[in-house]
């Protein structure tokens, strides 16, 4: 079971996202649980002031890093220089930061084997660096965009970890056949309620999916779907995921987990596209 905490100045931010789907449900059948603090909690003055100007001038407000400090180490974390990794349980402090490194399904499945993920929302300007460097030990971004505060990120962290902690998705292995997910190599083979009909991802996009009916606006569902032919059918969904992840990621395809068919696979694809 993983403990995620979150440290926002909106907490109520979060009332929705919680109360809906596979969130809702993981909660409430304890695989995960979720704290929200509040900012404005561990502010002393009357206005419960979580903001400031920022030194050396320039445009809106940073947040202040008392609040942030006091959250943390009511939370029982400490400055990373004074802690032990060796008596520590497994966990991480995470800045959501537009700077921060990329937030990718390799990080999450990091974050996945940890107790506790711990993750701060900045606003404004962004937080003071201090909180950065004293308690951190990840800067995250969701993307290369700014968006308005952490908070979107932190629901976007949590969403794609907590779905990879055990028992989350009915299913076990669904992750894995998933964008993103690991290679056939990687997976138990014989793992019940698999449909063997599909591979491990090996980091290549998702095939597409089709439902009833089989004819929507002229336009049909792929005959082999339609057909019972497992082979066939695990045969197309392989080269489906090729042709997306050519088309869409082609930097994916550096790193993927590519059988010696995958690779025959895509040079038919690639010879296919380029006689176009
Ligand atoms: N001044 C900052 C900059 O240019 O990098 C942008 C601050 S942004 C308006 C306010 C907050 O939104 C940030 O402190 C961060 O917590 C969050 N944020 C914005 N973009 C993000 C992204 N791409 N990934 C994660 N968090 C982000």
């Amino acid at each position: 079971m993983t403990r995620f905490e979150i440290l926002t100045i909106f907490p109520a931010f979060f009332t929705g996202f919680f109360a809906h789907g596979v969130v809702s449900r993981a909660q409430t059948r304890g695989l995960v649980e979720i704290g929200v603090r509040d900012l404005r909690e561990f502010t002393h003055d009357r206005h419960r002031t979580v903001d400031d100007r920022p030194f050396g001038g320039g445009e809106g407000m940073v947040l202040k890093p008392e609040p942030l400090s006091e959250a943390l180490e009511a939370l029982g974390v400490k400055p990373l220089a004074e802690r032990d990794p060796a008596s520590s349980a497994p966990e991480s402090v995470i800045l959501l930061s537009a700077q921060g490194k990329p937030f990718t399904q390799a990080v999450a499945r990091e974050l996945a084997a940890l107790n506790r993920v711990i993750l701060i929302c900045g606003r404004y300007e962004g937080v003071d660096e201090r909180i950065n460097d004293l308690y951190c030990d990840r800067e995250l971004s969701i993307g290369d965009y700014v968006l308005s505060g952490g908070e979107l990120a932190a629901a976007v962290v949590l969403d794609a970890t907590m779905r990879l902690l055990p028992g989350v998705l009915g299913n076990e292995a669904s992750s894995e056949f998933e964008s993103f997910g690991a290679g056939d190599a990687t997976i138990a083979t014989d793992i019940e309620g698999v449909p063997r009909s599909q591979h491990g991802a090996g980091g290549l996009l998702d095939y597409p999916h089709y439902t009833r009916p089989a004819e929507f606006r002229g336009a049909s569902v792929p005959d082999v779907l339609m057909g019972g032919d497992h082979a066939a059918v695990r045969a197309w969904r392989r080269e489906q995921q090729l042709r997306k992840t050519l088309k869409n990621r082609p930097d994916l395809l550096q790193h993927a987990d590519l059988s010696a068919d995958d690779l025959r696979m895509l040079e038919r694809v690639r010879k296919g596209l380029s006689a176009r």
